[in-house]
């Protein structure tokens, strides 16, 4: 992509009533543009971070045996009348009224779902059911100042599996734990799982994946092996009396929580078990926030210059500068070279903007944060500089040095991520 044609530059100036790191640089560095409190576009390059993020994780649920729908966001009242949510969980809910009929915004989906396998199960053999989609959920967010990590509306991907006993589905569930872990060291970091309450879902406890982080709304307890990890909402007085537990700040990207039956006793979602008896439907659900997760990354990753993407969600793997007000040859030399990158299937943003000074590239580069930045100049012959974001140091090589480089480490990047995780 030349970043001369590509939609939404840098921005100059810090936004304005934005005080989250994460809004301030994806929105100077031209990833999302901000419509109003807790609502944001996401811009060509956000997008792209985006869909990265969900490609993982759509592989993880693929992998598990989940089949990806889409459902609708507009619910009528009476759905969420059945388990009596319409009013339980009215303070997070953007009801509204409309040809005298009562509506909500959807923001989560059991009752959908529920409604669902009521209408497309009889009997135990149509059991175990895994559905999972990517769809935008909205939220009444009363605190919306942590930028894209918290907003009205916002990216979910959400699944939900049916059981017809609650071992299958515990046994499911820590199936699910395990593909959630994966995805997110393969999308660039390691969370912490940890106990939680249910919130508006369930009165069960439910499991959260945490990003340790200064700059988080949560509070984690943790014990240095990370075998003790509660959420401070659920800490017993026992709990405080264990020795050695530390509190850290963390950000939740991603909460499983094992329902139970009440969902289906309530919406009278029963199968026909082996035995001729009718039963309900063990229910789970598992949430993770692509939209939540690209503003952790920008949280856990930046320096005083920008971003540091994780090559697997990288807007492209690398940022060309072409220094092209030095010497007629170059311009010719950086578009050889951005097309052979190209065709060796290296995603490139090529800047070939004309009359933009090297500093103002090079600190464009830095703020966008792509992994490795290539330098075409007077001074590089037929070779090209490499330098990789979190590095001072640049080094020249050939051109087949450098594709080579860049293929090995996007191709090395998942066994390499996958091989440090602690659990
Ligand atoms: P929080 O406690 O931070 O408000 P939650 O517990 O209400 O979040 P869940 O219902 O568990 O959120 O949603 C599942 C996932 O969706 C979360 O783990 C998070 O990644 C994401 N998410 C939730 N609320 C938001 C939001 N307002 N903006 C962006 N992502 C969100
Ligand atoms: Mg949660």
């Amino acid at each position: 992509m030349k970043y001369s044609e590509l939609f939404a530059k840098t921005v100059k100036t810090d936004p304005k009533d934005e005080v989250s790191i994460n809004a301030k640089y994806l929105m100077k560095g031209g990833f999302i543009d901000k419509l109003m409190a807790g609502s944001y576009t996401l811009l060509p390059l956000g997008h792209r971070v985006v869909s990265k993020i969900n490609s993982i994780i759509r592989e993880e649920m693929n992998m598990i045996g989940a089949q990806e729908i889409l459902m609708p966001l507009l619910h009528p009242k009476d759905v969420w009348n059945e388990t009596g949510r319409w009013d339980s969980a009215k303070e997070v809910m953007y009801q509204f009224e409309k040809n005298e009929k009562e509506y909500a915004l959807s923001f989560t989906h059991e009752e959908i779902v529920m409604d669902l396998i009521r209408k497309h199960t009889t009997s135990y053999k149509d059991f175990p059911v895994k559905m999972y989609h990517f769809s935008t959920k909205f939220r009444n967010e009363l605190r919306a100042k942590s930028g894209i990590l918290r907003g009205r509306e916002f990216m979910m991907k959400d699944l939900y599996s049916a059981h017809v006993s609650k071992e299958d589905m515990m046994e499911y569930y820590w199936q699910v734990a395990d593909a959630y872990m994966r995805a997110f060291v393969r999308i660039g970091f390691e969370p912490v799982i940890t106990e939680a309450s249910g919130g508006v879902f369930t009165s069960e406890h439910t499991h959260e994946f945490q990003a340790v982080c200064e700059t988080g709304e949560d509070t984690i307890y943790l014990s240095k092996d990370w075998k003790f990890a509660k959420n401070k909402e659920v800490m017993t007085d026992e709990d405080h009396k264990k020795p050695d537990l530390r509190t850290h700040k963390s950000i939740e990207v991603g909460n499983i929580f094992p329902l139970g039956t009440m969902y289906s006793e309530k919406m009278k979602a029963f199968f026909t078990d082996r035995d001729g008896q009718q039963k309900p439907i063990w229910l789970a659900s598992y949430g993770i926030g692509p939209t939540r997760v690209m503003g952790t990354l920008v949280e856990i990753s930046h320096d005083d210059r920008g971003i540091l993407w994780p090559l697997s969600v990288a807007p492209f793997h690398v940022h060309l500068v072409g220094i092209t007000n030095q010497e007629s040859g170059i311009k010719t030399k950086a578009k050889e070279v951005y097309k052979r990158f190209v065709e060796a299937g290296v995603e490139v943003l090529f800047d070939d903007r004309e009359d933009f000074a090297a500093g103002q590239k090079f600190a464009d580069a830095d703020l966008i944060g792509i992994p490795f930045r290539l330098v075409i100049s007077s001074k590089t012959g037929d070779n090209v500089e490499m330098k990789v974001r979190n590095e001072e140091r640049a080094e020249l090589l050939s051109v087949d040095a450098a594709i080579t480089k860049v293929s090995q480490a996007i191709k090395d990047f998942d066994s390499k991520a996958l091989s440090k995780l602690k659990g």
